[in-house]
């Protein structure tokens, strides 16, 4: 089965193609866009921006897709795309593209879950080697906890099975996304702030690691699954001003603060998880989104888990399928189709706050 995977919730506009058969199945192309620089200098992704840069760059994107896939769009046999959740100016276009294309070539359509195909991202293998798909394989991941953390999300779900979600927590001001890009902008570091502070954060010797600002970790022992990372967003700014301005500018204090900053979200995300975890006798932990590429997060919760152990099993997606791509899209349709959840072009819409529940 051929299935040509859409993605545009937010500032990256991917195409995917995946082949999936009983023996070999593989992802015969998986191309991303990313809009990243174009918000640079906005500080943020701006809508109205994101969706006429989806609209110039989708079909050359489906194009390249279909070339380096080697596949006639007769070949195709199942067209999958974001839904929801994300940013309405931006769902418009891969959903608007989808459609066409379904009606044009005949093919069945469905929209999917972008939250859900974060977690599912954890069965993409890495791009060009085959790999073996047993249909029923995921099954295997399930029940799980799944972490999202991205530029707009941040959410704890207990997977029971497939289709069958609920959300035990998210964070209740800025996503774990937003914390770093926020906190970069005050210490004067670029957009996105993620990769920026890491960056900073990695430059520290461990020796000289100490606490400066003494940061909160919110909501780290609060009862409930949820986050909020604003807190941490407004100390990080207090401390800030307190700075004589050379200090600020230091680049020790940089990387001081940047390194305090990705350890209070990274304490937060996984002492939160393994809670989650252990409450549902869960048999895997699955991780998700931009922020999940974050190195020292990656190695600190590889290394917890090895320390506690755990049951359970950590899966963490390759580098590339941490963030938006449209391979998970098209992976997670696949599963959909399987299920007999299908939709047709007439009655689907884009659902900029769809949730898993
Ligand atoms: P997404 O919303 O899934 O596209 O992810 C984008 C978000 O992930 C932005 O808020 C980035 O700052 C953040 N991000 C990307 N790479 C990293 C990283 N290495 N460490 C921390 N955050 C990151
Ligand atoms: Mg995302």
């Amino acid at each position: 089965m051929i299935i040509l995977g859409i993605e545009t919730s937010c500032d990256e506009t991917a195409v995917a193609i995946l082949k999936i058969s009983r023996n070999n199945s593989e992802i015969l192309s998986n191309f991303i866009f990313s809009q990243i620089k174009i918000h640079c200098p906005f500080g943020g992704v701006v809508p109205k921006i994101a969706g006429r840069e989806h609209l110039k760059k989708i079909i050359p994107l489906l194009n390249k897709a279909l070339q380096k896939s080697k596949v006639k769009p007769k070949d195709i046999d199942l067209i999958a795309v974001t839904r929801g959740p994300g940013l309405a100016p931006s769902l418009f276009i891969g959903m608007s593209v989808a459609k066409t294309l379904s009606y044009v070539w005949q093919k069945p359509i469905v929209g999917v879950n972008h939250i859900e195909a974060h977690i599912f991202a954890n069965l993409l293998p890495q791009i060009g080697k085959s790999y073996k798909l047993q249909v029923t394989s995921y099954k295997r991941m399930f029940p799980a906890i799944g972490l999202i953390v991205s530029g707009g999300h941040t959410q704890l779900i207990l997977a029971r099975d497939f289709l069958k979600y609920k959300l035990l927590g998210e964070t209740l001001d800025d996503a774990g996304g937003e914390c770093f890009d926020k906190t970069a902008r005050i210490l004067g570091l670029g957009y996105p702030g993620g990769p920026a502070i890491a960056a900073e954060a990695a430059k520290l010797k461990a020796g000289s690691r100490k606490l400066k600002a003494g940061l909160p970790s919110p909501m780290i022992n609060s009862k409930n699954f949820d986050f909020s990372f604003s807190g941490l967003k407004t100390a990080v700014l207090y401390d800030f001003k307190k700075r004589s301005s050379k200090e600020r500018k230091s680049k020790k204090y940089i990387q001081e603060m940047s390194w305090e900053i990705q350890q209070a979200i990274i304490d937060v995300l996984i002492s939160k998880t393994i809670k989650a975890a252990e409450k549902y006798q869960v048999k895997t932990i699955l991780l998700g989104g931009g922020v999940i590429a974050n190195k020292e997060l990656r190695k600190q919760f590889r290394a917890k888990i090895r320390k506690e152990k755990s049951n359970y099993e950590l899966r963490i997606p390759s580098l590339k399928f941490c963030g938006d791509n449209a391979a998970m899209i098209a992976l997670l349709g696949f599963y959909y189709f399987k299920s007999g959840k299908i939709d047709h072009w007439e009655n689907l819409k884009i659902k900029p706050d769809l949730r898993l529940v």
